[in-house]
């Protein structure tokens, strides 16, 4: 078992890469050194990236600084980094429907004349109204600013005549890498360049 002073960097985030070294997610310390534990994945040295399994990444980490986690008879240096030795997927990301996250997607935009607008200029506009029984849903709500927003009223985007800059979707983002800020580490600039933190994840 770990002691207690460690309970705090078991909490600390590890990057987790597929078989073939793409970004897959984002987990915590504690169940990055259980998957190299169970033989599922190996810790990749941020110095040198050479990847060890656990024995010789305990024997490395007695060997060298950083910070580290006790257990009765070891230390380990917090990982990083692992590297999972069988998965070639990457994950599905499903970006939940919010309105934080509406705005994300359509990046301050309106959707019907294009131009950008701070937030207060911008609502929610459902194409099919809720009146009619149109869904909050990422397929039906788009931006729109105030002068797009009343043109259309209460009618359908074709009744108004209005056309959309770009047919709306489920973004794909990777929600796993919204780490905050303090919690990256340098090594992973290697791995995750800045463009996917908190935005498209392209396979
Ligand atoms: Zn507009």
């Amino acid at each position: 078992m770990y002691e207690l002073d460690s309970a705090a960097l078991l909490d600390e985030r590890t990057l987790v890469l597929n078989r073939s070294w793409a970004v897959v997610s984002v987990t915590t310390v504690r169940r990055a050194l259980g998957m190299v534990y169970r033989r599922v994945a190996r810790v990749i040295a941020p110095e040198t990236y050479e990847t060890h399994d656990f024995d010789s990444w305990a024997t490395l980490s007695s060997a060298r600084g950083g910070p580290c986690v006790r257990t009765v008879s070891l230390r380990i240096r917090v990982p990083e980094a692992v590297v999972l030795l069988r998965y070639d997927g990457l994950p599905q990301a499903r970006v939940p429907f919010s309105r934080k996250n509406l705005f994300r997607r359509d990046n301050f935009t309106c959707q019907y004349c294009g131009h950008r607008r701070p937030a207060e200029d911008l609502s929610i506009d459902h194409l099919v109204p809720r009146a009619r029984g149109g869904r909050s849903s990422w397929e039906n709500c788009v931006l729109a600013c105030l002068e797009c927003n009343l043109r259309k009223g209460d009618g359908t985007p074709e009744e108004a005549g209005l056309r959309l800059i770009r047919k709306p979707s489920r973004p794909r983002w990777a929600p796993y890498l919204s780490v905050a800020v303090g919690r990256r580490k340098a090594s992973w600039d290697r791995f995750v360049s800045e463009r996917y933190w908190n935005v498209e994840l392209e396979p």
